[in-house]
């Protein structure tokens, strides 16, 4: 095939990928997607529920997938979440004073209405990217969007340092027996850590997205239970941590097939270099018991897509593949990234311990900060990252 000549090549064939292509070709940048054959077909279901913050809906209603996507997506109005020794924190969404706290997503419909969006996009020529061999176009910017496994990442020289966590994500869809009230959970259970995202699907108003973190040899055999054995365990483990939240989700009933996805903490460096670029998980990734991965990635894109945009119009001699461009987009998403890292991370390592007195600290430290507004609500703005 014959070179063709781009702005931006951006390669990768998930949410990021997806999103970034469309954001660019809507400031009229010539854009190649370089995408696993196939993939902006309409794929195996992905279990998975996503929670979006503000900035992420933001994003996908410039990008006018929003509207749509709205239609498989669930509000969240309030937010428990509860200690291994009594700790509590709630959040609601009117004493935040905004709509909702986060909208959970369907995992397979954001990336099919993002696969539709772009074959109707003016300036995206979607391309097969074939392991092992070069791309078939010149940009001047190469955006790799390609996940955590990145070998374009790789190539390009740039170091993943990476830590397991030993644990796996396990998603499931759930019926739930009673209305789930717009109320997500969560249940800090040292070590695994159980959420339950209201959604509609397949019951309105009375299903939930599970995502359950824990060791992975224990996902494994959980993944290998019949449904009955996986939802009476499930339910054993949340009557165990809080028996008045378990009376109030009701008797939980899987739907469909549960997967699991093993979980690290990992940041690549750096993120930006001569005619190239890094987002999302192929840039970093982190726990997803908060909720973010994709939040970050999306964010990723707002920004570069920011930067290459006001470039055009103040600086117009620069190429969207100038490094110093990159590196603004680099350094305004460095601190947001490393510090939801550090978070997630830190969390984790708090519960993970077992002795009595940090039990007792943990859970007091929740006890104090549910009574303290300003911090509650700061912390639920940098969630919302508005
Ligand atoms: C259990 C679980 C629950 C989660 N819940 C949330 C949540 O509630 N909220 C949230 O914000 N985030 C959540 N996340 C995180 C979120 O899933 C990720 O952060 C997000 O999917 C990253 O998107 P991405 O496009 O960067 O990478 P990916 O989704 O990994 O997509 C990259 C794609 O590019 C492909 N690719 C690789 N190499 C190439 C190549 N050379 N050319 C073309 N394509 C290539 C890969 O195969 C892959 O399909 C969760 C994660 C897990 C595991």
């Amino acid at each position: 095939m014959k070179s063709a000549v781009f702005d931006v090549c951006v390669s990768g064939s998930g949410a990021v990928a997806r999103a970034l292509a469309l954001a660019l070709s809507g400031q009229g940048w010539r854009v190649a997607l370089a995408c696993e054959p196939g993939s902006l077909a309409p794929r195996e279901h992905d279990i998975r529920t996503y929670a979006l913050n503000a900035r992420a809906i933001a994003v996908l209603e410039r990008l006018r997938i929003w509207p749509q996507l709205k239609q498989f997506a669930s509000p969240v109005h309030e937010m428990c979440v509860k200690g291994d020794k009594g700790g509590e924190l709630s959040f609601s969404a009117w004493q935040q004073c905004v709509s909702e706290l986060a909208w959970i997503v369907d995992a397979g419909a954001l990336e099919r209405l993002l696969g539709d969006a772009i074959r109707y996009a003016p300036h995206v020529t979607q391309i097969d990217a074939v392991e092992g061999e070069a791309l078939p176009v010149q940009a001047a910017l190469l955006a790799v969007c390609e996940g955590k496994h990145s070998r374009t990442r790789e190539a390009l020289g740039a170091s993943f340092s990476r830590r397991e966590y030993g644990h796996w994500g396990l998603a499931a869809r759930l019926k739930a027996s009673r209305p789930h009230a717009g109320v997500a959970r969560q249940w800090f259970r040292s070590p695994d850590v159980l959420a339950l995202l209201p959604f509609h699907d397949p019951e309105p108003g009375a299903s939930y997205g599970l995502v359950w973190s824990l060791p992975q040899e224990r996902a494994r055999q959980w993944l290998a239970e019949p449904a009955e054995v996986f939802e009476v365990g499930l339910m054993e483990a949340i009557r165990e941590s809080d028996p008045a939240g378990a009376a109030q989700v009701g008797q939980l009933r899987l739907h469909g097939t549960p997967a699991a996805w093993p979980l690290a903490v990992a940041q690549a460096s750096p993120w930006s270099g001569p005619g190239w670029v890094l987002l999302g998980d192929a840039a970093h990734q982190v726990h997803p018991l908060a909720g973010q991965g994709l939040n970050l990635g999306l964010a990723d894109v707002d920004t570069l897509a920011a930067v290459l945009r006001e470039a055009r119009e103040r600086e117009p001699w620069r190429s969207p593949g100038d490094e110093r461009l990159l590196r603004r987009y680099e350094r305004a998403r460095w601190m947001p990234t490393r510090a939801m890292a550090g978070l997630t991370d830190g969390l984790l390592h708090l519960f993970a311990q077992d002795q009595g007195v940090v039990r007792e600290l943990r859970n007091t430290g929740m006890g104090l900060l549910n009574q303290w507004s300003p911090l509650k609500r700061w912390l639920v703005g940098q969630a919302l990252d508005r």
